[in-house]
């Protein structure tokens, strides 16, 4: 089993939550970031962590890099697609780049790690991939249609990935969280967070921990048989 862990956007919230899950259970980490220098710093001094600066909307920057960390550390056995963002704004209002931005960070993205790692994981005969969806995915957001739709095509580009590699020892899975406590929610107005809260039958935020949790179980060898699989971690704000 290769122990090599790739958590794109892992050094902050629930990314670096993440990172540190799955390093203090001795699973070689790099975490990537693309703009926040300091928070990168930091992270890595205080837990030890490599860390690597990439733009994962960028095929070139990911090819590039895969190819580093394989030099480096080995061929990646973990992939962890995390990085996401949002660039909220009513379909009238929304301009171009803000629809451009979101789908190429959190939709691009997948393509653009998963063709890069792919080959490596169907010769070792182990892959495990980790997609970090959203509960707005599953039923749509106010000011959300670029991130809704970033977020719900992860299902099936997770699905159809399920597919085509089963049979060689790897698994695509989806961990779709609700509303967790991270510098992306603190950026949502109090009111409506407030509001937002009120609908959450657990009346809380979610801890980063508590998805750094289901993602480090889906990368052990015996969850070898969960595949093209959903985990729903939203305090029950919506339930299937
Ligand atoms: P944060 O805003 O706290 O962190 C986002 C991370 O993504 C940062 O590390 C950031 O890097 C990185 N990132 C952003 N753009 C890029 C890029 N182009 N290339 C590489 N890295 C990038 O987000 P959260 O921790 O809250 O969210 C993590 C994931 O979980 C996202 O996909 C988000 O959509 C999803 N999610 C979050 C929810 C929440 O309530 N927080 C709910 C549902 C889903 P840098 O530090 O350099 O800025």
């Amino acid at each position: 089993m290769n122990k090599i862990a790739l958590v794109t956007g892992g050094t902050r919230g629930i990314g670096a939550s993440i990172s540190k899950k799955l390093s203090s259970n001795g699973i070689k980490v790099i975490a990537n970031f693309t703009s926040d220098e300091n928070s990168a710093d930091k992270f890595s001094t205080v837990n030890n962590i490599d860390v690597v600066k990439f733009d994962v909307s960028s095929f070139d920057e990911c090819k590039e890099n895969v190819e580093i960390i394989k030099k480096k550390y080995g061929s990646i056995g973990i992939l962890i697609n995390n990085a996401g963002i949002t660039r909220d704004a009513a379909i009238h209002k929304m301009n171009v780049s803000q629809w451009q931005e979101v789908i190429n960070v959190n939709l691009n993205s997948a393509f653009n790690l998963v063709s890069n790692v792919i080959e490596s994981m169907r010769e070792n005969g182990f892959g495990r991939i980790i997609h970090i969806s959203s509960v707005n995915g599953q039923k749509g957001q106010f000011g959300q249609t670029n991130y809704a739709a970033s977020k719900a095509a992860i299902f099936g580009f997770s699905k159809s990935l399920a597919l085509e590699v089963a049979s060689k020892g790897i698994t695509s899975n989806v961990v779709a969280p609700g509303y967790i406590n991270t510098e992306m929610v603190a950026a949502i107005r109090e009111d409506i967070l407030k509001s937002i809260i009120d609908t959450i039958p657990g009346k809380r935020l979610g801890n980063p921990d508590e998805i750094a949790d289901i993602v480090y179980f889906l990368t052990l060898k015996n969850s070898g048989y969960i595949n093209g699989a959903t985990f729903s971690i939203n305090g029950g704000l919506r339930m299937d």
